[in-house]
């Protein structure tokens, strides 16, 4: 609860996750306690070092986003390619993600 009310002020400005860099907690956190060792090393090491801008497409129009089991949206390895069948909205600093 405690960081519900610090992101309570933090919201009130749309550049203060960046300037307090908290914009890449929510996948840090993700990263850190699902993904594999290969994985932690590929994207977690550059995240929290500030080398890769994160985005995180969850919400998607026509299902309550707040349930990710609700989720419509698959990825598909196809060869060598991610195949990404659906559609996401709200999905902040997509443009800017590396
Ligand atoms: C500033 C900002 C930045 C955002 N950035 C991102 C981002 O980077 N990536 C991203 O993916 N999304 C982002 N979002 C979108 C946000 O995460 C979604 O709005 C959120 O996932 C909720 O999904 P929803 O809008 O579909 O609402 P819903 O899930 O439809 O919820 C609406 C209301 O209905 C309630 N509700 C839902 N299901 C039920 C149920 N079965 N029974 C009873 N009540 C229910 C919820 O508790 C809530 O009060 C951002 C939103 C904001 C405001």
């Amino acid at each position: 609860m405690d960081y519900v009310f610090i992101n309570e002020v933090v919201g009130r400005s749309e550049i203060a996750m960046v300037a307090l860099g908290t914009h890449s907690l929510q996948d840090s956190i993700m990263l850190h306690r699902y993904a594999n060792a290969e994985w932690r090393d590929k994207h977690l090491a550059p995240l929290v070092a500030g080398e890769v801008f994160p985005s995180f497409g969850m919400t998607e129009p026509d299902v309550a986003s707040s349930d990710p089991t609700q989720l419509q949206t698959r990825a598909v390895l196809e060869g060598d390619e991610w195949v990404i069948n659906g559609r996401k909205w709200f999905t902040s600093g997509a443009g800017n993600a590396v």
